[in-house]
């Protein structure tokens, strides 16, 4: 693999200096959401609307579309980018969208937050290092072909121009397999954020191509431990001018962000909204719960093998002090004690051997 020599990011706090227009280093992940183009003022406007409330952190869609074919729709331009800022204004949420040419880099810087170097222009050396000078945010998407070396490579054309403000993207590259679009390179993603310390995001949209296994790719995403996501949504996907298949509809992103753990406290506004999250939030109690009394029946054995009391009252207070310390408010550390105490209960009987053991 060849050297790789971008200025590797040490700590959070450096992190979140650096990449303060997306909020990269705050602890929570970066979701950029909207539709793949922007179509129409009133179709933009929604989807910002849409996409902040259920609480992405940034808005995209497309002014300048990268099509494989030069009859399909190929984007608003700079009507496009007008709308975009706009709609990214009225809402609070920085813009990123699609830069394709040199000859665009003024315009574009003109009404984006984030500039965006697509798939197939990942190895546009002249593109990579023009944006490199802009000061902007950079998002380089990995090339649909490209190792990760090539894509560190590229990576590293835009930071010897001078900005280290680089946000990689992993978005799926071509295999022989043909059900998605193309084949979501999880790996990719983590090697390429740990070669390269720079932060690295996951668009499930372009990789599966297909709007159901979006809620699988993110969350697989986020667990991986990448920095964030980008999330094609759209008012009515199936009337999309470009990439109907892949958009998720304001419903189904909203119910993926809650499922993320990500919907803004704010939006639980109707007793149906607060009954999912309060469902989710049990469901998710009982199988940590479950997971504790496997560790405690695991600590059981290892107790009785090597001839330890089951019961260890000092190390049960210590856990009890321990976490009535930490309870954040609502929860005072007496609610931390009464809920512990049937916890560890619970624990001590999944760990005392049952009859003829
Ligand atoms: C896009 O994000 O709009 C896009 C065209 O993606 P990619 O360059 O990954 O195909
Ligand atoms: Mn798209």
């Amino acid at each position: 693999m060849a050297e790789i020599c971008t200025s590797p990011v040490t700590t959070q706090q450096e992190v979140g200096q650096r990449f303060n227009v997306l909020g990269i280093g705050s602890g929570r992940p970066v979701i950029i959401a909207g539709p793949c183009s922007v179509e129409s003022e009133a179709q933009i406007r929604a989807a910002a609307r849409a996409v902040k409330e259920a609480g992405a952190t940034a808005l995209r869609g497309g002014a300048f579309k990268p099509r494989t074919s030069p009859r399909s729709f190929q984007g608003l331009g700079e009507e496009g980018l007008r709308l975009l800022a706009e709609a990214g204004q009225e809402v609070g949420l920085p813009v990123v969208t699609e830069v394709m040419d040199t000859a665009d880099i003024d315009l574009v810087s003109r009404y984006a937050d984030v500039l965006q170097i697509g798939s197939r222009n990942m190895q546009n050396f002249a593109l990579l290092k023009q944006v490199g000078r802009t000061g902007k945010q950079i998002l380089l998407k990995r090339g649909l072909a490209a190792t990760i070396a090539e894509w560190l490579g590229a990576a590293e054309y835009i930071t010897a121009s001078g900005n280290d403000q680089v946000v990689l993207c992993e978005r799926g590259i071509r295999t022989f397999e043909t059900y998605t679009r193309n084949t979501l390179d999880l790996s990719g993603a983590v090697a390429a954020r740990s070669l390269s310390g720079l932060p690295v995001i996951v668009d499930p949209s372009h990789a599966a191509g297909r709007r159901e296994l979006i809620p699988a790719l993110s969350k697989a995403a986020l667990a991986a431990g990448v920095d964030g996501l980008m999330i094609e949504v759209h008012p009515e996907p199936a009337a999309a001018l470009s990439d109907a298949e892949q958009q998720l509809d304001f419903p189904d992103f909203q119910s993926l962000m809650a499922d993320l753990g990500l919907l803004p406290e704010c939006q639980l506004v109707s007793l149906e909204r607060c009954r999912a999250e309060i469902d989710r939030t049990d469901e998710q109690l009982l199988r940590l719960l479950t997971h504790r009394l496997r560790v405690a029946e695991r600590v059981g054995e290892l107790k009785r093998q090597s001839g330890m009391e089951t019961v260890q009252p000092d190390r049960e207070r210590a856990l009890l002090e321990r976490l009535a310390a930490m309870a954040p408010s609502p929860l005072g550390s007496g609610d931390v004690h009464a809920v512990w105490h049937a916890i560890i209960a619970l624990s001590r009987q999944v760990q005392i051997p049952s009859q003829g053991d």
